[in-house]
């Protein structure tokens, strides 16, 4: 897989791509063969870099007045036209925005098949609304019900959850499958986890990790997922 990412702030996602699973996904080759490539890239294009403004100007003023600035269409809309044909897979458009579809697993895992995706980060008041129409198909995503600065954080967030389902990301003993949410158990919330001691502070863990049962673990484990999915989040079992 491919990800661009559009911004004003590229250093913004050095240190979180570079780093950990992200970053081995990136830079480690997919399989043992000679002249295997790593499973996805990251590319990072700032769109200021586009702006025909001779001070560099991205932004002006919202018609009809009002406070802050607006991103303006000419240089997101050229930043799409140079870094599209870079690379001759699809590029499924997103813009990241508050306004648009809220961003959960089961999107997660479509976007995690796909062979490319081409991320906008806004800024300012948002993005001037022409380039966006401009730009459809586009999928308008959302992190949740609360304003940010910027679109950078958002979109690592999708890249996180979505780099992290990519096949081979994970290790053998990392899966993503049983993780809350996951639609291989239903959409429903993890089981808790438990590790060494066995006894810490006084508080000892459940009896049946312990006992080897594994048919017995995996019945406690969904009682488990299922209670406290029940006692948490009953929307999911709806
Ligand atoms: N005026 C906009 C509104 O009320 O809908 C908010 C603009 S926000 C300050 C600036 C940029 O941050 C947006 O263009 C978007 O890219 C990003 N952003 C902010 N909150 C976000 C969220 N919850 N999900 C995704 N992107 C978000």
């Amino acid at each position: 897989m491919r990800f661009d990412v559009l911004t004003l702030f590229p250093e913004m996602f050095e240190g979180v791509l570079a780093a950990s699973i992200l970053g081995r996904a990136a830079t480690h080759p997919a399989d043992s063969a000679p002249d295997s490539a790593p499973r996805l890239s990251y590319h990072l294009t700032n769109i200021r870099d586009f702006t025909v403004d001779k001070h560099q100007k991205v932004d002006q003023r919202p018609f009809g007045g009002g406070p802050g600035m607006v991103l303006q269409c000419q240089p997101v809309w050229d930043a799409v036209q140079s870094v599209e044909p870079l690379d001759a897979r699809p590029a499924t458009r997103i813009v990241m925005t508050p306004q648009g579809r809220r961003l959960d697993q089961s999107m997660v895992e479509e976007l995690a098949q796909l062979p490319r995706l081409l991320i906008i980060a806004g800024r300012y008041e948002g993005i001037d609304e022409r380039v966006v129409e401009r730009l459809a198909p586009i999928r308008e995503i959302s992190i949740g019900d609360y304003v940010l600065t910027g679109g950078e954080l958002a979109a690592m967030v999708l890249i996180d959850a979505v780099t992290r389902l990519i096949p081979g990301v994970l290790g053998d003993d990392e899966s993503a499958g049983a993780d809350s949410f996951a639609s291989e158990i239903g959409g429903v919330l993890d089981h808790p986890h438990y590790t060494r001691p066995r006894v810490w502070e006084g508080m000892a863990v459940p009896e049946v990790l312990i006992s080897g049962d594994h048919a017995a673990i995996e019945a406690w484990r969904r009682q488990q997922a299922m209670a406290r999915t029940r006692d948490r989040r009953p929307d999911l079992l709806s």
